[in-house]
Formats: C-alpha cells, structure tokens, sequence
C-alpha cells in the first residue's frame, strides 16, 4: 500500500481510486481525433454510427457538430464528409459513399483494417465450394459486418459452441476472432472445431483478438480483488466492455455496471472502504473522473 492510501485508511477516509490502465484504446483515441481535427474547420461532420459506444462521449461531440447516422441515412445524403469509426466498414460502404459523391473520412482501426485484409486475401484465394471462412463475433456487430463484407456477404458468424451446428465438418474451415472477444472462449472454439472437424480435412484459425482488450484483463482483475467495490463505467453496448465487467465480477462480485454518475445507489457505499473505477476501451477518462467526482460527495 502506498503513503497516502495508508493515510486514507488510517483517517478514516474512503479510497476512491480509477484504473490508469482503463479507458481509450489507441482505435477510438485516433477516431475521435480525426473527428475533432475535422471539426476545427468545419461544423458539419456526418459519423456513419456512433463514434464510440458511450453516449456521453457521443453528446460531447455532438455539441461539436458531430451528427451519427446510419447506413439508411447515408443512401440519401450527397456530397458530405462521412467519418467512418474504428469498427470498420464493408466494401459496401464505400462504393456507395463513391456513389453519392460523398468524402470519407476512413478511421478504421489499423488493426481491424489488417483483419479485412487477411479475410479477403483467404477468401479470394481459397476454393469457395470446398472451403468455409467462419468468424467468431456478434451477430450484428459492426466490426463483424464489416467483416462478412469482405467475404461477399458468405461467411458465417458464430456466437457460441451451439452455433457450430452450421458448420459443415466435411469441408475446410478458416476461423477468425472479432477483435475484442474473450480469448478462452476463442480457444474453447477452437478445441471443439478439432474435435468436430473430419479426419484429414483442413482447419485453419487466426487468433485475432485485439490485445488492447485481452492485456487488460490481468490488470483489471487485480485492480477489482483490491476494492471493496468495483463501479465499471460502460455504455450497454460495447463488446469489450462485456468481456471486462465479466472479469470484474469474477474478481469481486461486489462490481456494478454503470453508465454515469446517476446510476450510484448511494447504499452501495455502506460499509465501504474502497471504491475502484474502470471501464471499458470506449470509456472516456473525463467520465470516470466525473463518477470519482461524484462519489467524493457521498459520506
Ligand atoms: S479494441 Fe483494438 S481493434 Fe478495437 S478499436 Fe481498439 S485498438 Fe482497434
């Protein structure tokens, strides 16, 4: 423990501390940068999506003149600038905004962006009546759909073992991850395609989950198991932020998921002696400063 947490406990005060390691992945960082850099000189920037997936971070630069839209909306504008986030975008995407004139503001992650490149490479080249390009994700997700974007639309997207019934074991598999799922889970996929999968035929996996997700995970459980209470910020929505609150909760089971400030029950505080703060890689630092704040109020 160091000097002024031993200070703290000493007088009686309550620890509220926020995890250094958590919050803006170098992805979001460089999207939101590329979209405050637009804004400097322009008041109209369309963002196909939400930047982030945290509503407050999306309010801040919407007062900026941010507006998200979605794939519908972009069919009917021409002639705009579009900032496509870190998620990544399907080919679609693009041929439709070369369409409609439209400029775009391309801030893919470079590692998603390496991840479409290496699914379009083994699709193009691989025989395609023989062969099954398998993604493990979120149905939905835009990450994932840009994904299946650089398969024509042909590969499949499993969520769970269960979902592997639709694979055909006969034929050979290439598996690749969404970026920020839960490497064991990937690995428990993997195992139970080589248990499945008919003798002789081909499986090829690409464990291709993001390490700023996955690096974190010893981090934060250390970071939960040494407070009394663990408030893990997030918006509902992010995947990553899944995957940490899971193991969050498997450190300490006293961790709540909030979104804001206005989500503290202020008798979570009874009896505590420390409170840590963390989240997600969608995670503004300025939020987590603000639950910090807000917390320093409560007795
Ligand atoms: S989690 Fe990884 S892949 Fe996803 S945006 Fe952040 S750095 Fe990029």
């Amino acid at each position: 423990m160091n000097f002024i947490l031993f200070l703290q406990k000493n007088l009686l005060m309550r620890i509220i501390e926020i995890d250094q390691a958590s919050g803006f992945c170098f992805g979001v960082v460089n999207a939101i940068q590329n979209a405050e850099k637009e804004l400097e000189n322009s008041s109209e920037l369309y963002c196909l999506g939400d930047i982030v997936h945290n509503s407050r971070e999306v309010n801040r630069l919407k007062n900026k003149g941010l507006q998200t839209i979605t794939h519908s909306d972009l069919q009917a504008i021409h002639r705009k600038k579009v900032l496509l986030r870190a998620h990544g975008e399907p080919p679609s995407t693009y041929e439709l905004a070369d369409r409609n004139d439209i400029t775009i503001i391309d801030a893919t992650c470079p590692v998603v962006l390496q991840l479409q490149r290496k699914i379009r490479k083994i699709y193009q080249s691989s025989d395609r009546e023989q062969s099954q390009i398998v993604i493990f994700g979120k149905i939905g997700h835009a990450e994932v759909n840009g994904l299946v974007g650089q398969t024509e639309g042909k590969a499949l997207v499993i969520e769970k073992k269960t979902d592997l019934d639709q694979l055909n074991f006969t034929k050979t598999i290439y598996l690749f991850s969404q970026t920020t799922m839960s490497v064991n889970d990937f690995k428990e996929i993997v195992q139970e395609i080589q248990s499945r999968i008919r003798k002789g035929v081909e499986f090829h996996y690409f464990d291709t989950i993001c390490r700023q997700v996955a690096n974190r995970i010893p981090n934060i459980k250390k970071f939960a198991a040494e407070h009394d209470l663990v408030l893990f910020v997030a918006g509902k929505k992010s995947s990553n932020g899944k995957v940490l609150l899971e193991e969050c909760k498997k450190a300490n089971a006293n961790t709540h998921l909030i979104s804001g400030t206005e989500d503290i029950y202020p008798e979570w505080l009874q009896g505590v002696d420390s409170v840590g703060i963390c989240g997600a890689t969608s995670t503004p630092k300025w939020l987590m400063e603000d639950v910090k704040l807000s917390l320093s109020r409560y007795a």
